[in-house]
């Protein structure tokens, strides 16, 4: 894992300078590198996006195109998740794959090349109870027409220090993501729902065996995918048992175990650790405004991405707990940005209308009060 790839001169990649820090590995706060310092500033703008991660810079991108002049209001952990991760090799156009932090600098560095304007703070409270919706971010009050929020979601994590140290070195909480690179390997999931199950039955395609670790003494999954791990000869299932500790220094080399039951002690060889034990979605603050799912998870309203406030959009991992991916969450920001573009475009020429309505009437009145 590259911790300060995002400070260095990037090679292979013309060799720009990338400006996202990346947020730090042991999961404390996040260093910021230029938060908007000014207090009592206000900012009017067409469309201001929450998050910088895949979802709010392509929105970003995507709006800036359409001369909306967005404001990208980034959150102190700029980049979102794939700051902490080292390779990516399934976002499309990268063949030979590119680490994460890179990534998340061309993303930002492409919106701001078409005049997003990017601040790294995180919005603090909001108020959309009428437009224009206003936002406060580091002392600076943001009145925005309309709103994109792309806060993403947090995988949660076991909270152990060799998990921190060994991230991106065998740790990781995505195997679509990173499934690809245990083949031939002995992994272990942590975890005892429905994601634990499918992260496991996802793994066996690589990984020579997978072990199912649960700290209870029985699952809360579906049955079927029950069964189907119960049944799959490479999945080996470990109940009432704890990870302790992650050993290895470079990378992953095995687990700690302890059990749940009683004493004891157990070592587990595995060269890969999946995390499995759920996410969070980043809605807290707008939880007081918008629909959220029973895990907090914002909600659309209907076919496109706006939800049930009128000018206030959802994009990428806080509103999808299903698909969790880099490249869906950009497709997610793109769809934003358009219905912003046409809500948008349908207020200014509902506006025209009206106005062309009312200087039309003028005549019409003055007429009339004259022939009275
Ligand atoms: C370890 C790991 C490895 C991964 N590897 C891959 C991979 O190889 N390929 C892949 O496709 N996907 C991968 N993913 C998943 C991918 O990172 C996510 O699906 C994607 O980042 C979601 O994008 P997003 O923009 O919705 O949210 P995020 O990336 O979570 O970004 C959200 C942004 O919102 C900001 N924010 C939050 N709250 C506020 C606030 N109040 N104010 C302002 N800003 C705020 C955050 O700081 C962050 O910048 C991985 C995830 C993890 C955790």
């Amino acid at each position: 894992m590259s911790e300060d790839a995002t400070t260095k001169k990037t090679p292979g990649l013309g060799g720009i300078s990338l400006n996202f820090v990346p947020a730090a590995g042991d999961g404390s706060a996040p260093v910021s590198q230029s938060v908007a310092a000014a207090t009592g500033e206000s900012v009017d703008a067409r469309v201001v996006i929450v998050g910088s991660g895949p979802a709010g810079l392509t929105a970003a991108i995507y709006a800036a195109r359409a001369n909306l002049a967005p404001v990208v209001i980034g959150g102190l952990a700029g980049g979102g998740q794939l700051m902490i991760t080292s390779d990516v090799e399934n976002y499309p156009g990268f063949p030979d794959g590119i680490q994460g932090p890179e990534l998340m600098g061309l993303f930002r560095k492409q919106a701001e090349r078409f005049g997003a304007r990017v601040v790294d703070a995180d919005v603090e409270r909001v108020d959309l109870s009428r437009r224009p919706f206003k936002l406060w971010a580091a002392g600076v009050e943001y009145r925005a027409q309309t709103v994109i929020v792309a806060t993403g979601a947090e995988a949660i994590w076991l909270g152990i220090e060799s998990e921190t140290r060994l991230r991106g070195r065998g740790v990781s909480a995505c195997a679509t993501c990173d499934g690809f690179f245990f083949r031939d390997k002995e992994v272990a999931v942590v975890g005892g729902g429905d994601s634990a199950f499918e992260e496991a039955l996802f793994l066996t395609r690589f990984a020579s065996k997978v072990h199912l670790i649960h700290r209870r003494d029985q699952f809360r999954c579906s049955k079927i995918l029950k069964a189907r791990a119960m049944a799959h000869p490479k999945v080996e299932i470990h109940l009432s048992r704890t990870v302790e500790e992650v050993l290895g220094t470079e990378h992953v080399e095995a687990l700690r175990l302890a059990r749940t039951d009683g004493p004891g002690e157990e070592r587990l060889s595995v060269q890969g650790l999946f995390i499995a034990i759920g996410h969070r979605p980043n809605s807290a603050v707008f939880r007081d405004w918008l629909v959220t799912d029973e895990k907090g998870y914002l909600r659309t309203d209907g076919p496109t991405t706006a939800t049930d406030i009128d000018g206030v959009f959802v994009a990428g991992d806080v509103d999808d707990h299903r698909y969790r991916q880099a490249v869906t969450a950009a497709g997610e920001g793109c769809r934003a940005a358009i219905d912003v573009e046409r809500w948008l475009e349908a207020q200014e020429s509902d506006a025209r209308a009206r106005e062309a309505a009312s200087t039309a009437a003028e005549p019409r009145r003055a007429a009339e009060a004259t022939t009275a």
